[in-house]
């Protein structure tokens, strides 16, 4: 999608450093930067975010990309930006991440916040995944989503911003109408969720929503970024990226596919009638749940760990 087929710049006439397929742009270095942090600028002011916003950082490309994109645009509004990483307890991996993070963090001037799952809930992501019948990137989604948003209401945060990019939203679509999974295809993925204060829930925005991995690893090796260069050693097991590779081909045909597949399924869901799921307050956590029972996915998951291994201790 990336390939440079052009070789000037759309906008100064330099040489162009890429070409993006999607918008049949070539662009110099100077002009991809500002390409890219205008995109997360309309996504930004689309949703009319303002305030405190917490950015999800692993260490990756997309996060790093990310709050650095933030942090610049934060400087001439009145955005207020905070980074947020959750240490996972991965051997070998998760100490690495979260030192790249922290340093990075404060090169930019960005406070940072820190979790670290062992001490905070009592356990690491390997012993969750030891006993939980999850694959162990739903296991880890769920205890992410939970901390992420229990951190930023306690905080106070008015929003959230995470790096999900268009491969992942066109990939867990793609994924989802080869499987006939019409949940996932009616409520999973999404570039904005409004805050809901009433169920302790912090609104939650993907700016990167419809920019690729490819232009937030060029923003980040332009920007000289530096980034956790060893993928998550569960990420291999997630049935998901089978389906991603289908893209290169589909890119080479239309390299607006990705885009056209998840932008068609958006409007399709504006336009039909889809009742908001109930929420009710987890009697456990006190955070929000679509489980009439009044549990969250969260609680039952713990209580599992915490049975398993307590009693096998
Ligand atoms: Fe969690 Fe899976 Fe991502 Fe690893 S690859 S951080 S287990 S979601
Ligand atoms: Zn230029
Ligand atoms: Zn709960």
């Amino acid at each position: 999608m990336l390939q440079l087929k052009k070789k000037y710049c759309k906008f100064c006439g330099k040489d162009a450093i890429v070409y993006i397929g999607y918008a049949n742009l070539g662009l110099c270095r100077e002009h991809f930067i500002r390409f890219y942090e205008n995109r997360i600028r309309k996504m930004l002011e689309k949703h009319r975010i303002s305030g405190s916003l917490m950015v999800c950082v692993s260490g990756g490309k997309d996060s790093m990309s990310l709050l650095t994109a933030i942090k610049r645009i934060s400087e001439d509004t009145d955005l207020d930006v905070y980074a947020f990483h959750i240490n996972l307890g991965i051997p070998n991996y998760s100490d690495e991440c979260e030192s790249i993070v922290k340093g990075y963090a404060k090169q930019l001037l960005v406070p940072t916040i820190v979790s670290n799952l062992k001490k905070d809930i009592g356990f690491s992501l390997p012993e969750i995944i030891s006993v939980s019948r999850k694959p162990p990137c739903a296991a880890c989604g769920i205890v992410r989503r939970w901390i992420i948003n229990k951190t930023a209401y306690e905080l106070g945060f008015d929003f959230v911003a995470t790096g999900h990019n268009i491969d992942d939203a066109s990939t867990f679509f793609l994924k989802a109408l080869m499987t006939q999974d019409y949940y996932s295809i009616l409520r999973g993925q999404w570039e904005f969720l409004e805050p809901k204060k009433n169920y302790r829930l912090v609104g939650r925005i993907r700016p990167q929503f419809y920019l690729s991995e490819r232009e937030n690893m060029l923003y980040a090796q332009l920007n000289n970024i530096p980034i956790v260069d060893k993928p998550c050693p569960y990420s291999l097991r997630a049935t998901i990226h089978k389906y991603k590779k289908a893209w290169s081909t589909l890119l080479e045909i239309n390299p607006v596919s990705q885009i056209n597949l998840t932008k068609t399924l958006m409007k399709l869901r504006k336009m039909m009638t889809i009742e908001e799921p109930m929420l009710y307050q987890c009697k456990n956590c006190g955070y929000p749940t679509e489980n009439p029972n009044g549990i969250c996915s969260f609680c039952r998951l713990i209580s599992r760990v915490n049975k398993t291994l307590h009693n096998n201790s």
